[in-house]
Parts: C-alpha cells; structure tokens; sequence
C-alpha cells in the first residue's frame, strides 16, 4: 500500500536547505532564510549593560549573519548568548527600543519548511487555556517582538505577563504571512526518513491526510522537531480505550464526573488543577513520591499562579482530589464511557472507577528519520522545570552536527541549550549565518 503511494519514479524535489519542524525554532530559521537579516541597532540599555560587546558591534555595520563567529566563541562568547543579550538585554519588557536588533530585507534564499503541525509547533496542541512559564516577551522571535504585533492587531498585552497558549498560538500563525514565507512551508506533512545523498540529504515525508510519500533532497538540513515528536506510553493493557486520552485540550471535553489523570510533570499538573476548578472529582496518579512534587511546587508557587493553585488545592486536603504518589497504572479497562484503572500505589492495589483517564507523561524526541548516516552523538539534557530531551553534539560556533555536515539541530535539540525558547532563540542566527556563507551568499 504504501508502496503505491510512493510515485517511484518521481523526482525528488530540490531545496538549498530543508527544515523539518514549524514550531518556534523552524519557523526562526524559516524566516531569516526567507530575507530578513538583523543588523546592530544602538539600544541605550544594551550598550549600558554590555559596553564591550557594543564596541565591537558598532564597528559592524553589515548583517550580523556575516559576524566572525568562531572568533567571538574564541573571545568566550557564544552566538545563542550574543543574540539573546542583544534581544533581550533585560529580562523585563520596558519598550522596543532596548531591543539591539534591526531587520532588513535581504535576498531569501531556497528553503522549504516541512511540518505536521502549523506555525507554532506544539503550542498548537498543549491546553486551551495553558499559560507559559515565561513572561509572554520571552516567547517571542526576534524579528517580530510581542509589542510590535500587539500594536499591528490593536491587542493589549502585558508583555510582562504570562501568556495565554490561545494568544500565543495566533502570535506564531501570524508569523508566515507577516514575513511572506507563507509559500515555503508545508504543514501536515510528517518526515519519515533522512537519508544520505549526491547533493546532501534525501528525505522522505508523508503528507498526513492522504497518506502520500514524497521527496526531497537539499544541501543543508534543520531538524527541529522539538521534544515532543513521539508521546511516551505508559505501556499498559487498557491503553487505547475510548476514554483514554494523551491529549488534553480543556475540561469542558470530560462529561461526566471522575477523572483519573497520570503524570506528575507540568502538562498534568495543569490538567489536574484545571480539571479539578472546573468541579471534577481528580485522582492524580504519579510515579514520583510526594517530597519529589513538592519540590516542583514550591520552587514554582510563587512565580507562577497556576502553581500557587495547585498547592492550595493539595494543602486544602478536599476529598475531591486525591493524590497517588508512588503508584504505578497496572491496567485500565472499561467500556466505551469508562472503566477502572487499577493502579498499585505503594505495593498496594488500587481500584479507581473512572469516567475518563488523562495520561500526561511527556515525550521524546525521534533521531530515528536519520538512516545511512554514522550514528548522532547524543546528550541527555534536563531543567528545574522538569522538562528533558536529547540534544545533539554541536560546534559551538554554528550548531552544526559534530557527526553530519551540513546537519543543524533545530533550537534546544543542540547541545547545552535550555529548553525554552529565550534560551534557544539565538542560535537561528549562527546556524543562518553558516548556510549562507556556504552557499556563497555573504560577503
Ligand atoms: C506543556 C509545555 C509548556 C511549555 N512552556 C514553555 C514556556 O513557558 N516557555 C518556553 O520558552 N518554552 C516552553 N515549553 C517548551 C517548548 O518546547 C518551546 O516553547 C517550543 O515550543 C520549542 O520549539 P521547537 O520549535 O523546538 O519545537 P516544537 O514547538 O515542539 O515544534 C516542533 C514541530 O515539529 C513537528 N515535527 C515533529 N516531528 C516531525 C516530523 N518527523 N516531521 C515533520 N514535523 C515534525 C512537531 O509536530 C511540531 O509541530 C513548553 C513545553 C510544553 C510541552
């Protein structure tokens, strides 16, 4: 079947460069390709802040993609601190002008985004109503800061503030048109192999409503797929019924009373707290012990509401929400409306009727696409927020694979990055850098 769909002898469509992944990352690099070049622009607070690193800018007045990037790591700068100083030179959101980057219009040059989701990546499928951890300015990309896009679509936001994933979703679909990339991306399309080629990389999608395989080859490669390619399982019997579900969008999608939710990281915790305000009955089963969640608590409880609910909620002791530390879900079965999870919470069996289950427990990210190639070297990387992933081994001057040339691992997939998007930002810009003076386009 799926040999049918393949047209064998099609040839396979030509790109300068492939990205694989929309989200914040892909879609970074997808619009610094597609001609938008940042420049220094003189910043009051940035040059106050870093007067050396504002010398030596002010002496380039060409497009920061041209900077001497192995130079500045040899100085003890890195290009995703440079731009993230340079963008965000302070933490807090005191106006555009603190901002030290300017964006031209440049030539774009070929690329070719592919994804399975639209812009945005996967805050297209976290909660409705789920607020970030990070003031909403933190979330932005540089070219297109929050306030400018407040200001474009007469919305009043408070920078500062958390954002609310409805506000921040419309924020990144806005982004391909905003910027006229809207031709270059394909959405709906999952990659399914990587393979070496002549002219670089071979890749093989899937267009996921019709099932059709296509290809494409290019000369360089973004993988950003993000943390969240594959949802872990929790492996059980029972796993697929009806009313089970890995995706949680908002309360209103539970009738009915009980509801099981398992996990014990940040996206649970938000379904269980929101479940609950919205008058469920909530058993929340988790691995961890009890002193281990704490932790997250009270480490958050302070900086983010949703957190301080979440405490009180426990604290309060209500019978309508129970927590299971050190359990483990043995089996789940049940009908098409609900059913037992029975669980064995510290060596004791459990029996928990419920008429739906929330399984929250994160995902991985797939190195599996890459076939042919010698094998990636790999770093398990972890935050205090408790989310974690793989990362590739890099260079540190360009985020270029150390095992495949002409490979970058998109964002945070890259050594030493932290896993949310102020962190990772910056390496769009060595990354775009170091393609276009491959491919001959800077001087
Ligand atoms: C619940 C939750 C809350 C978070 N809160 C914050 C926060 O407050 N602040 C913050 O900065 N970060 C936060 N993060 C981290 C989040 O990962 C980043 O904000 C950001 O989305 C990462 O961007 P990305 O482009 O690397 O990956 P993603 O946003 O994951 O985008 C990757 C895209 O690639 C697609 N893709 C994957 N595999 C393939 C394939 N084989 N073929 C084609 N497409 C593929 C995915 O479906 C997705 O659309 C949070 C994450 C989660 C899960």
């Amino acid at each position: 079947m799926e040999q049918r769909m393949l047209r064998p002898y099609a040839k396979p469509e030509h790109h300068t460069v492939l990205i694989v992944g929309g989200g914040p990352a892909g879609l970074a690099l997808a619009v610094v390709l597609g001609g938008w070049h940042p420049f220094y622009r003189e910043s009051a607070l940035f040059e106050s802040r870093h007067p050396q690193l504002a010398a030596y800018l002010r002496r380039h007045p060409g497009s920061l993609l041209a900077l001497d990037f192995p130079a500045l790591v040899r100085t003890g700068v890195s290009p995703v601190d440079l731009f993230r100083l340079l963008h965000h030179p302070s933490q807090r959101f005191q106006g555009l002008d603190q901002i030290g980057l300017d964006f031209r219009p440049a030539e774009p040059l070929d690329y070719l985004l592919l994804s399975r989701e639209p812009a945005g990546g996967l805050w297209n499928n976290v909660p409705a109503n789920l607020l970030t951890l990070s003031p909403g300015h933190w979330m932005e990309l540089a070219f297109y800061p929050l306030a400018q896009y407040a200001a474009e679509t007469d919305r009043p936001f408070d920078m500062n503030a958390l954002i609310c994933k409805r506000d921040l979703i419309d924020y990144y679909h806005r982004i391909p048109e905003r910027f006229g990339q809207t031709t270059r991306m394909r959405t709906d399309e999952e990659v399914i192999r990587i393979e070496p080629d002549a002219k670089g990389f071979l890749v093989t999608s899937r267009q996921m409503q019709t099932g059709e395989e296509r290809r494409y080859t290019s000369r360089s490669l973004l993988y950003a797929v993000g943390q969240r390619c594959i949802l872990r399982r929790l492996n059980v019997p029972g796993e697929d019924l009806p009313f089970v579900t890995n995706q949680y969008d908002r309360p209103e999608d539970f009738p009915g009373e009980r509801v099981a939710v398992i996990g014990g990281g940040r996206s649970s915790d938000w379904a269980a707290t929101e479940l609950y305000d919205a008058g469920k009955q909530v058993s929340y089963v988790m691995r961890q012990n009890e002193e281990h969640h704490w932790r997250l608590i009270s480490d958050s409880r302070d900086g983010l509401p949703y957190y301080a609910r979440m405490a009180d909620i426990i604290e309060s002791r209500d019978r309508r929400f129970e927590t299971l530390y050190g359990s483990h879900v043995r089996q789940i079965d049940g009908g098409t409306t609900g059913g037992r999870v029975l669980v064995s919470h510290n060596g004791h069996a459990r029996t928990l009727d419920v008429d739906h289950v929330v399984i929250e427990i994160g995902g991985i990210v797939d190195y599996s696409p890459f076939q042919g190639f010698p094998p990636l070297q790999l770093v398990e990387k972890y935050d205090n927020y408790r989310f974690q992933c793989h990362q590739m081994r890099v260079h540190p001057h360009n985020y270029e694979s150390i095992d495949i040339p002409n490979l970058y691992p998109g964002g945070y997939l890259a050594e030493g990055m932290g896993l949310v998007v102020i962190a990772m930002h910056g390496t769009t810009y060595a990354i775009a850098g170091d393609i276009l003076r491959k491919e001959g386009c800077l001087r």
